[in-house]
């Protein structure tokens, strides 16, 4: 009655994660395991319901949901003030039309 037999599916076994944002423990089950291995992928970091918030925080953002935090700058390029999405490490910094204009010199097909 032990002679169980071994399929390939044994291999993987469920294995208890922490999440690194709630600090919960989290199963990634075997399955979830095979489909990681298949894609590539390292092992998650964050439990369903935080990756699940996670991607609705994307979402949201790049649906215009959320208002996302804007930076004050002023264009290197034309002198005006502009916001930037991120904060400007350098002092190169490009109000949105220079930007556009750059790119589309720089790549005429986009
Ligand atoms: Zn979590
Ligand atoms: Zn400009």
């Amino acid at each position: 009655m032990s002679n169980k037999q071994y399929t390939k599916d044994d291999m993987a076994e469920d294995q208890t994660l922490t999440c690194r944002d709630c600090n919960e423990n989290f199963v990634w089950s075997s399955g979830e395991q095979e489909f990681y291995a298949q894609k590539g992928l390292s092992q998650p970091t964050r439990c369903k319901a935080c990756r699940a918030k996670k991607k609705a925080m994307r979402d949201a953002e790049r649906s215009g949901a959320v208002e996302r935090k804007m930076y004050d700058i002023t264009c290197s390029n034309c002198g005006n003030p502009g916001q930037v999405p991120f904060e400007p490490k350098t002092d190169t910094v490009l109000c949105r039309e220079c930007f556009m204009a750059q790119r589309a010199a720089q790549d005429p097909q986009a």
